[in-house]
């Protein structure tokens, strides 16, 4: 294989970074994940260039003369960076680091192209390509990345325990890594990471979060799960989570282990949606399980109530994890607890109002619900599987007919409150909300169809209930 990449460092900030650097006769490469992505063919938005020197420096002129006008300067960081076309581009002097047992923040000094190397986390993101015209797009390899990289393996560039201890966030970069390559960690780096698990307590929530989110995002998200519960980083931040895992036998009923079921309902969704929170959904949908259990002697173990036990522990779980609080973390809330909801529909006779009540609450959520709930069937008994399948077919049609027929989505009362406060001159008072509350009821419960003539004939019928005196006669279009 060719150690020479030059044909394909075809982008203009390689160019004249090439040009500024051999001007001056300076060295500089581009390091990391760009070298490995370019290796795999992978796609990859942001370039990273090293510069034995100063990066602010060698950030200003390539910025110049490629025209970039803003370019982001952290002098604190000996780091510069730009946006240029789709492409994120970050400058960085080559350093040399040495770490202190309680943050990962190490002391820095200037170094060379290998105390750059030795300073990265895997062989395979530690590649450089010379940028100088002399020898202009040579591999730099100096832990043999290359071979890692065609054997699928993670390793790093020093002693693991400590190139882990020394940072932690590179445990959670490890799995992430293995999880979106499909790549195994070597057998040392493993170990190290099971001994180092608990170090993870000095990285911050949020960087910790954003390799989680990114090893849900993967294609197959339990494969990255698995290793953080068997190395137990998971236990370190995730603890409702490992408390899914384990069976419990007692006079022979024995339940599913819900740690590996979640797993497959994860990695089901994924397979239909790359949204994160319905991944989030998913993962969560079973949180309540543990603390819910119990065995009846008649009908086996049981989880009475854990679809709406764990719809209230997400935004604890949520704000825990630093993760948004807003409509997201609602969303997820909602799939939560109305995710036995289609499948129990299956059960005796459905009625339409069943459905109709449903549809109302997911309303436009319907549609992930119901992936949820389809990736909910997992079952080791094909048969089962099959049948369950078809029952969720048939809730399917059956939401699909109640809709057209019903049009329940976003329902919009069919009587506003303006009509009601015209009709009976009423200031705007409790009253209103109760008379518009049992029209929505009757709707749902199928006594009127939805439209304006039958609710504002309920109306009239409520106003005189409560004995309020029509003072307007209500028309259909207000
Ligand atoms: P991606 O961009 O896909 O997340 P990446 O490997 O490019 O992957 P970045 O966070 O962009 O990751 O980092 C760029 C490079 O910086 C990495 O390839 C690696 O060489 C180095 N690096 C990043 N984080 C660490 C770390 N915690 N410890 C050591 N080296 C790191
Ligand atoms: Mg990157």
């Amino acid at each position: 294989m060719s150690n020479n990449y030059a044909s394909f460092l075809t982008h203009p900030v390689f160019k004249v970074a090439s040009q500024i650097i051999t001007e001056k006769n300076l060295e500089a490469y581009v390091i990391g994940g760009y070298v490995r992505d370019l290796l795999l063919e992978r796609p990859s938005k942001d370039i990273d260039i090293v510069v034995i020197g100063n990066g602010l420096d060698l950030a200003k002129e390539c910025a110049e003369r490629l025209r970039v006008k803003k370019v982001s300067f952290f002098h604190n960081f000996g780091t510069a960076q730009f946006k240029y076309k789709d492409l994120d581009v970050e400058f960085v002097g080559a350093r040399k680091e040495s770490y202190r047992q309680d943050s990962r923040k190490p002391l820095i000094e200037n170094g060379t192209l290998i105390d750059d190397q030795n300073r990265r986390d895997f062989t395979i993101n530690a590649m450089g390509l010379s940028l100088h015209a002399s020898n202009f797009g040579e591999l730099i390899d100096p832990f043999n990345g290359v071979e890692d990289l065609s054997k699928g393996i993670l390793r790093t560039p020093l002693d693991p325990n400590t190139t882990y201890s020394d940072d932690p966030l590179r445990m959670m970069r490890a799995v992430r890594f293995a999880a979106q390559l499909d790549f195994k960690i070597e057998g040392e780096s493993l170990q190290a990471i099971y001994d180092n698990a608990a170090r993870l307590d000095i990285i911050s929530v949020e960087r910790i979060m954003d390799e989680c989110n990114k090893i849900i995002l993967c294609a197959e998200p339990s494969r990255g799960f698995k290793l953080l519960f068997s190395t137990k980083l998971l236990h370190q931040f995730f603890p409702e989570m490992v408390d899914l895992h384990g069976v419990e036998t007692i006079d022979g009923k024995t339940h599913k282990d819900n740690f590996f079921h979640t797993l497959e309902v994860l990695d089901n969704v994924a397979k239909e949606s790359d949204n994160l929170w319905l991944r989030w959904a998913a993962i969560l949908h079973d949180i309540a399980k543990p603390p819910t259990k119990k065995l009846d002697r008649e009908i086996g173990w049981t989880f009475h109530g854990h679809e709406e036990l764990g719809a209230r522990m997400t935004p604890k779980i949520f704000k825990r994890l630093k993760l948004p609080l807003d409509h997201k973390m609602k969303y997820v809330e909602k799939l939560v607890r109305l995710h036995l909801r289609p499948i129990a529909l299956v059960k005796g006779s459905v009625s339409d109002s069943a459905i109709r009540r449903l549809l109302s609450e997911a309303d436009d959520d319907i549609e992930d619900l119901m992936t949820l709930c389809n990736a909910d069937i997992t079952s080791k008994n094909e048969f089962k599987v099959k049948k369950y399948k078809k029952n969720f077919e048939m809730v399917m049609e059956k939401l699909k007919a109640v809709e057209e027929k019903d049009r329940i989505r976003n329902f919009q009362a069919p009587v506003s409150g303006e009509l009601i406060m015209q009709t009976y001159n009423l200031a705007p008072c409790a009253e209103i909300g109760s008379i518009k509350a049992r029209i929505k009821e009757a709707i749902l419960e199928g006594e009127i169809p939805n439209e304006p003539a039958n609710a504002i004939a309920l109306m009239l019928k409520i106003g005189e209930e409560l004995g309020l005196k029509v003072v307007k006669e209500p028309t259909l279009n207000k």
